[in-house]
C-alpha cells in the first residue's frame, strides 16, 4: 500500500479501493506529534487543519495515549445499556459545565445534531401543539446525515438525494428581523452555529445570540447552539456562547471534544430531556474507550491557564495574519481564538492550500477566497511564526489578479 503511494504524487482517485468522497493527495499518512504530521516518505507537515479542528491537544498527545491505553486494557465496550465509570465522570462535568442538566453521547457530530432535532421535535409534540419546524441558517453546516444536510445552508444541498427531509426553513445568518418573521405556530427552535464554521468562519457579533436568546423566549421555542466546531475551548472560552453569556437549551459537541478519536454530545436543559426510552440509543453511544478519550481532554482543558493561552495563540496568529494580509494586500482576519479565517482577496484559496502542502503545510480553504487556520489549542508562537513563513512564501508565489 505504502510503496504503491510512493510511486507517484499526482492525484490518482482511484489509487486505493476506497470510494471518491473528496480529491485526496498521493502520500500515505503514518504518523503525528503535536502539529506535525508525517507521511510514509518521512515528509513533515506543519498541520493548522488538525483533522477539521478535532486533534485539539494536537497529533498523538501524551495524556490522551495514555487514557486510551489504561481503558483499552480495563473495558473497551460494556453495552450503551450499562452505565460505565469515563461515561459517568465525563456527562459530570459537561453538565456542571456547560450549567446543562442531562447529556447523550454520540459518535460524530451529525448524530448529536440528528439527536438534537429529535429532541426538538418530541418537546414541540408535548410542549407545542405538534410543532416540529426548526429554523435554520443560510450557509450553515449540521453534518451529513439526511435530516443534518436539510438543516445546514450549504450551496448546492437543496437538490441533492430526493426527498429531502422537510421542516428547516432558512433565515440569513446575523439577521434577527428575517428569524422573527420567519416564526410561526409551526416552530419548535432556531439552530445556529455561534460563528459559522464551514461557511468560512462568519462571526455574526455579540448582539446575535442574545438576541436569538430573547427571540426565542419571547416566542416559548428552543434555542439550539451547534457548538461542535466552535466548543471545546476553540475560541478561547469553553463553550463560544460563553462571549455573550447566553445559555441555550440544547447545546451540541463533537470535534475537538475526543481529541481526535469519534466523540460527540447532545446536552440539554431539564425541562427539554423528554427522551421515552427507546427514542434514542446507539450501538457505540458513550463506551467507556471515547468517555476516557474525552475526560483525558477535558482534564488538559480545564487547567488553569489553558484557555487564556488559546486567546493569546489566537491573538498573536491574528496579528500575524494581518501584518502578512498587509505586506500582500489581502483582505480581513476573521474569527476567534484559534478559529480564523484570512480573505485572500481573489479566489485563489484551493490554489494557495495546494501550493502549501506541496511546501509542508496543511492549510484549509473554506470558500474560494479564503483560508481557514484550526491549529492544536496549544500551538506555540514559533509555531505560528513558522506556519505564517510558509504562507508568505506560498504566496508571494501565486499571482492573485487574473
Ligand atoms: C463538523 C461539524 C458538524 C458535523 O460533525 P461530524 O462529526 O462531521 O458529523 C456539525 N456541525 C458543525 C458546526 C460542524 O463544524
Amino acid at each position: 500500500m505504502q510503496t504503491a503511494a510512493k510511486q507517484s504524487t499526482q492525484p490518482f482517485p482511484q489509487l486505493f479501493p476506497l470510494m471518491a468522497i473528496t480529491q485526496r493527495p498521493a502520500t500515505v499518512f503514518v504518523k503525528g506529534r503535536g502539529s506535525w504530521l508525517y507521511d510514509s516518505d518521512g515528509k513533515a507537515y506543519l498541520d493548522f487543519v488538525q483533522g477539521w479542528a478535532v486533534n485539539c491537544l494536537g497529533h498523538s498527545p501524551a495524556p490522551l495515549v495514555a487514557a486510551l491505553t489504561a481503558q483499552a486494557a480495563a473495558l473497551i465496550n460494556c453495552s450503551p445499556a450499562f452505565f460505565n465509570q469515563p461515561m459517568i465522570d465525563l456527562a459530570t462535568a459537561l453538565t456542571a459545565a456547560s450549567g446543562l442538566d442531562q447529556i447523550f453521547f454520540a459518535n460524530s457530530g451529525a448524530e448529536a445534531n440528528e439527536g438534537a432535532i429529535k429532541l426538538a421535535r418530541k418537546w414541540g409534540r408535548l410542549h407545542r401543539d405538534g410543532a416540529y419546524e426548526i429554523i435554520t441558517t443560510a450557509h450553515g453546516f449540521h453534518g451529513r446525515t439526511l435530516a443534518t444536510m436539510a438543516a445546514s445552508g450549504k450551496d448546492g444541498w437543496d437538490d441533492l438525494f430526493p426527498p429531502k427531509v422537510a421542516g428547516f426553513p432558512k433565515v440569513p445568518f446575523g439577521d434577527l428581523e428575517a428569524t422573527e418573521q420567519a416564526i410561526t405556530k409551526k416552530t419548535v427552535a432556531v439552530m445556529v452555529e455561534p460563528i459559522q464554521g464551514e461557511a468560512g468562519v462568519i462571526d455574526p457579533g455579540d448582539a446575535y445570540l442574545p438576541g436569538l436568546r430573547a427571540l426565542t423566549r419571547k416566542h416559548g421555542i428552543l434555542l439550539i447552539a451547534d457548538e461542535i466546531q466552535t466548543g471545546m475551548g476553540r475560541t478561547g472560552k469553553m463553550f463560544a456562547c460563553e462571549h455573550s453569556a447566553v445559555a441555550p437549551d440544547i447545546m451540541t459537541l463533537g470535534k475537538g471534544m475526543g481529541g481526535g478519536v469519534p466523540l460527540a454530545a447532545l446536552l440539554a436543559k431539564a425541562e427539554v430531556c423528554c427522551f421515552s426510552h427507546g427514542d434514542q440509543g446507539g450501538t457505540f453511544n458513550g463506551n467507556p474507550l471515547m468517555t476516557a478519550a474525552g475526560l483525558a481532554v477535558w482534564q488538559e482543558l480545564t487547567k488553569p491557564g489553558f484557555l487564556a493561552a488559546v486567546t493569546a495563540a489566537g491573538n498573536y496568529l491574528t496579528e500575524g495574519l494581518a501584518a502578512l494580509s498587509a505586506k500582500h494586500g489581502m483582505g480581513t482576519v476573521r474569527g476567534r481564538g484559534l478559529l480564523q479565517a484570512l480573505d485572500l482577496g481573489a479566489p485563489v484559496a484551493n490554489q494557495v492550500a495546494a501550493a502549501a502542502l506541496e511546501a509542508g503545510l496543511i492549510l484549509n480553504a473554506p470558500r474560494p477566497d479564503s483560508l481557514r487556520f484550526m491549529p492544536a489549542l496549544n500551538v506555540s508562537c514559533g509555531e505560528i511564526d513558522e506556519m505564517l513563513k510558509i504562507l508568505d512564501m506560498v504566496i508571494g508565489q501565486i499571482p492573485r489578479r487574473q
